[in-house]
Formats: structure tokens, C-alpha cells, sequence
């Protein structure tokens, strides 16, 4: 692209390639061009926005086979609203009184091998996290043991690609947790692949599952909720339409979604659900295979493809420094990092303790920049 990153450069801001995928802190997702004009066509008129959320919640309810949606400034709001509708439900008084809990079921169970990144957006509206289970594995009797009279929802963090055998599973959670009338609250944030994951929490039983639509072509600011309809319907009330369509000044006011990322949002998940994925994989592993195919012989690096094709970051390959290399993963981040234009990878996020080794993803790479990173690796090494 000849005018690649020049609206950044003009204000003094260095574009990157960007080889590790879908983070926000690198910008999270470039709409697709069907969501673009979608997006465009958007600005065309305003439209009551409660009237807007409520036909894109059917509309991608429908797409997704639950039985209801709501669109959110991204997962994270999606997390935190669910909290919120979950404490304070119907009772508009204590819709405005929070974050102060006072009088309501505040607490939120979580495993405590499920801490995770994203936890803080769970306590944001002002629930209290409480932990169960240990570092080493969860049973169905911790659960039952956390559960008190201020218990009101249990989270799990739902992640198809690595299911932790010690970990409570999701059918037992939610057992227990209806057996004891409490919300069950799925971040799925990342599953969505295969097509089923989306809105399968949901019809296994949970009351709550978040998306985030930066993984499937929409801007980066948008996810969903997909849930019940009673649990949805409660979420909405605390959104900010919510808080200015029905003048009660809910928590999720600052969490802003504009009319025309609505629309993208729906117009992203309509077309994912009907999208040749065979087609988005295979081009997935053709670029991960050109990448390999430029630094295979090069003697102090170990290289793989990753053969992973579930939720966002398919195929995509691993470099590890053996024992003829002089140097770590940390050190070609860097030299990758400070060459012209910087690429950005990372040491892989879930490298164990002692192991060193570096992942590469193609999610965020324009067409033809997956030659320049195997290119520059080259050079680098
Ligand atoms: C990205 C992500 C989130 C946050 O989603 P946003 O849309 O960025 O708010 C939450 N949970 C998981 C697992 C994610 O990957």
C-alpha cells in the first residue's frame, strides 16, 4: 500500500506491522470493507437508539441461534454490564446506587485457576470477586462451599483452545449454579470458531455470554452480549441508552457505542456466520507456510506452524532459539522492533516458565507483510 500508515505518520505517530495478532494495544481490528459501508451508509440519518440496539440485538440473536443480543462498547462493557444487570435487575434504585452495593447480592464467584486479564472489567460496576478452588484444580464441592446469601452470578472463562482438565467445567458449573438460582456469566470472547461456540454457552445454560466483535471484522470498540432474553433485556437497562432513553443513570453511561458501529457489528456477524472459513484458514496457513518457508534454513532457529484453527488466531507459527543461537527471544523482538518499519511480535503468551520461544500471527497482517517478516527475520538472524 503506497499510502500505508501516512495519516498516522502526518501527526508524528510511527505505523508498525503488526505480527502478533488481535491486542489492542496495537489497534485490535481493521473493519472489513462490507462493515466500512455498512458503517458509511449509517451516517445517512440518525435513529432512536433504543430502537437501533433492540433490531441489531434480534437481528444478531437470530444469526447466532439464541434468544437474545445486545450490542456493547466491546467485551469488557459487555462483562461488566452483565455484572450490573445481574446485582441490581429490575430495582432502578439500585441501578443508581451502584457501584455501591449496598443491599444487593454483590458477590461473583470465580475459580481461581480462571483469574485472568479481563477479570477486572467483572468488579468495575462494583460486584466483589470471591475466589474458588485452588492453583492446582477446582471441584464441584468448592463451588458449592463459596456459595453464600450475597452470591449472585458465577464467571468462567471459556477457552476452547487449551481446556484445563483441572478446571471446573462449564456443565458442572452451571448445574450448580441453577440448582442455587445464580447467574452464570461465560466470557467467550476469543470462541469464535467454530460457528456453533457463538451462542453455545447460552444454550448450554448460561444466562450470559460475551463476544468481542474486534475478532470477527468489526472496529475494534465493539462486542456483544448473547443471552436469555430475560438477562439481556436486564443488561440493556443498564447500558447507556439505558441511561439516557429512559432517564436512569446506570453505571454503563462512559461505554459508548456510535449508531454506525451497530451497524458494523451487525453487519460483521451476519457476514462471519455465512463466511468461507475453509478459505480464511487456508489463506492463514499459506501465509504462515511463507513465512517458514523464508527462515526454515536458518541454523539457530527452531521453527513449527502452530495447527490450531480454533476462536481468532489460526495457524501462525512458533520460533524458538536452540542451542547454536546466541541470543533470546527477547533479543530478536527487539531487533524486529527497532528495524524499518518496526514489526511487532512478542515471546508467546503462554510460554511455560523456562521455555523461550516466539509466536507469529497473521491476524494483523495486511496481504504481502507476511514476506516482509520472514524477509526481516532473515536479515535480523
Ligand atoms: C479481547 C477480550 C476481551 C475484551 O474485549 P473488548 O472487546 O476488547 O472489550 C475480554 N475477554 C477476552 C478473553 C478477550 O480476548
Amino acid at each position: 500500500m503506497s499510502n500505508w500508515g501516512e495519516i498516522y505518520k502526518s501527526i508524528g505517530v510511527q505505523p508498525i506491522i503488526n505480527a502478533i495478532g488481535s491486542v489492542t494495544m496495537l489497534g485490535g481490528s481493521t473493519s472489513v470493507q462490507e462493515v466500512k459501508e455498512a458503517m458509511d451508509a449509517a451516517d445517512s440519518s440518525y435513529v432512536p437508539m433504543m430502537e437501533l440496539e433492540e433490531k441489531a440485538g434480534y437481528q444478531i440473536a437470530k444469526f447466532t441461534n439464541v434468544p437474545a443480543a445486545y450490542v456493547t462498547s466491546g467485551a469488557g462493557s459487555a462483562l461488566t454490564l452483565a455484572t450490573a444487570a445481574f446485582m441490581a435487575g429490575d430495582n432502578d434504585d439500585f441501578t443508581e446506587q451502584l457501584p455501591d452495593t449496598t443491599g444487593m447480592k454483590n458477590e461473583i464467584l470465580i475459580q481461581r485457576k480462571q483469574h485472568y486479564w479481563y477479570d477486572r472489567c467483572l468488579e468495575l460496576a462494583g460486584a466483589k470477586l470471591v475466589t474458588f478452588g485452588s492453583e492446582d484444580e477446582t471441584t464441584k464441592a468448592d463451588l458449592e462451599k463459596a456459595i453464600t446469601d450475597k452470591t449472585v452470578a458465577v464467571h468462567y472463562y471459556a477457552e476452547e483452545q487449551r481446556i484445563d482438565p483441572k478446571a471446573l467445567s462449564l456443565e458442572d458449573t452451571i448445574e450448580i449454579a441453577k440448582k442455587n438460582n445464580l447467574y452464570v456469566l461465560v466470557d467467550a470472547a476469543g470462541q469464535i470458531y467454530p460457528l456453533e461456540n457463538i451462542g453455545k454457552y447460552v444454550r448450554m445454560g448460561a444466562d450470559i455470554q460475551c463476544v468481542a466483535a474486534k475478532y470477527l471484522g468489526a472496529p475494534h470498540s465493539v462486542g456483544f452480549a448473547l443471552g436469555t432474553k430475560e438477562a439481556i433485556r436486564k443488561l440493556s437497562l443498564q447500558s447507556f441508552i439505558g441511561y439516557e432513553g429512559r432517564r436512569i443513570r446506570g453505571v454503563g453511561r462512559p461505554q459508548k457505542v456510535d449508531r454506525q458501529e451497530i451497524i458494523g457489528c451487525v453487519v460483521a456477524v451476519e457476514r462471519w456466520m455465512s463466511l468461507n472459513h475453509e478459505e480464511r484458514l487456508s489463506k492463514a496457513e499459506t501465509m504462515t507456510q511463507t513465512i517458514i518457508d523464508k527462515i526454515k534454513h536458518i541454523p539457530t532457529i527452531d521453527v513449527t506452524m502452530i495447527e490450531n484453527i480454533l476462536g481468532v488466531q489460526p495457524f501462525g507459527l512458533t520460533i524458538t532459539p536452540n542451542s547454536k543461537a546466541d541470543f533470546t527471544v527477547e533479543d530478536l523482538v527487539e531487533k524486529l522492533k527497532s528495524g524499518n518499519p518496526p514489526i511487532w511480535t512478542r515471546k508467546a503468551f503462554f510460554a511455560k516458565e523456562g521455555e523461550d520461544y516466539m509466536e507469529i500471527h497473521m491476524f494483523g497482517l495486511n496481504p504481502g507483510e507476511e514476506k516482509i517478516v520472514g524477509d526481516r527475520i532473515v536479515e535480523a538472524l
